[in-house]
């Protein structure tokens, strides 16, 4: 068989076999098999040299228009496999898969579910109540009844002139003492808060709050500050200590501001301003009033109440340094943390 003869033989060889591909893998053999760089098109043109000119030029156009009809081929038998797969919705497992997009928590979420693991984790409930709220159950009851001057900490958002959006959590605290009164309970009140504010660098006008509260006999400050110490360390490192300072909450008395020690263990950096602590969250022993108003006496027994920010935990865990950038909702920002 001459040159011109063998390739001819070869491309109907080849245009034969494509017919019976049903695969995009058997489609990859079949093109590395005939037009390969080592395939049998190849190796006929590899043998142009050795025959005499005549010959040589027609096997030189017998290989130029086998190569076109086989990359045709091919071509057209891709685009039939492609078609077909999609008309059969069938599954070529051969195909390199597309990677889904996965979601994950936002940083608030996660954040949140890592308090209330510490929280549950010391014998504390989650108790969840109304982001609207009565005026009455948002300040009056909480020892801030109409025109106290305290009212002013809050800037509030009104849904109507005795319904508000929540300011704080502490809300809960009256409605978790009215539900379990008079056994003794042990409670953290996790959600959405708003305040009609400024929003910048460290104020949100909506944001997370993680109240907690215990009620009962022989509860003192030193119950609230061996439980935030336990947090703390939990939270942010076994290292870290907890501080009072006297502050003043119409709904507790003593109350105190907490501050954990910073990251820089107490040397002084630009997140605790040369201090060596961070506040975290305000607290105290509830006031006898707001005791009174959940259904105990406050003769016989006391509480400690304390709130923070959820996001407010999660810059100094991560080192944040603006709290819009938690629901400006980029997710160069959020993958970070997913
Ligand atoms: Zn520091």
């Amino acid at each position: 068989m001459s040159l011109p003869e063998q390739i001819l033989a070869i491309q109907s060889a080849a245009l034969e076999q494509v017919t019976t591909v049903g695969s995009v893998r058997d489609l990859e053999d079949w093109r590395v098999r005939y037009l390969g760089r080592k395939g049998e098109l190849a190796g006929a043109i590899s043998q142009l040299g050795a025959v005499s000119s005549d010959e040589r030029r027609a096997a030189g156009q017998a290989a130029n228009g086998a190569k076109a009809a086989l990359q045709e081929a091919h071509s057209a038998k891709l685009a039939e496999l492609k078609v077909s797969a999609k008309q059969d919705n069938a599954l070529d497992v051969t195909l390199p898969g597309i990677a889904p997009v996965v979601g994950g928590l936002h940083l608030t979420r996660h954040t949140l579910y890592e308090i209330i693991r510490i929280f549950t984790g010391m014998g504390f409930t989650v108790f969840e109540t109304n982001e609207v709220e009565s005026d009455e159950y948002n300040f009056g009851l909480l020892n801030l009844p109409p025109d106290h001057p305290a009212r002013d900490m809050w800037d509030t958002m009104y849904v109507s002139d005795d319904v508000v959006l929540r300011t704080h959590t502490s809300p809960g605290q009256i409605r978790a003492m009215r539900q379990f009164n008079p056994e003794p309970l042990r409670v953290i009140l996790p959600g959405k808060c708003h305040r009609y504010e400024a929003v910048d660098a460290s104020h949100e006008s909506m944001f997370y709050q993680v109240e907690g509260l215990a009620v009962g006999e022989g509860i003192t400050l030193a119950s609230l500050k061996g439980v935030f110490e336990a947090f703390a360390q939990q939270m942010f490192g076994s290292d870290r200590k907890v501080r009072f300072r006297g502050s003043y909450f119409p709904f507790t008395e003593p109350s105190v501001e907490i501050d954990i020690t910073c990251n820089c263990l107490g040397a002084g950096c630009a997140v605790c301003k040369g201090t060596g602590w961070l506040e975290v969250s305000g607290g105290g022993m509830v006031h006898p009033t707001v005791v009174r108003n959940g259904g105990y006496d406050p003769d016989i027994v006391s509480g400690f109440a304390f709130g923070m920010g959820v996001e407010r935990n999660a810059m100094l865990r991560h080192g944040i340094d603006d709290i819009r950038h938690f629901y400006a909702n980029d997710l160069r920002f959020l993958k970070q943390f997913a």
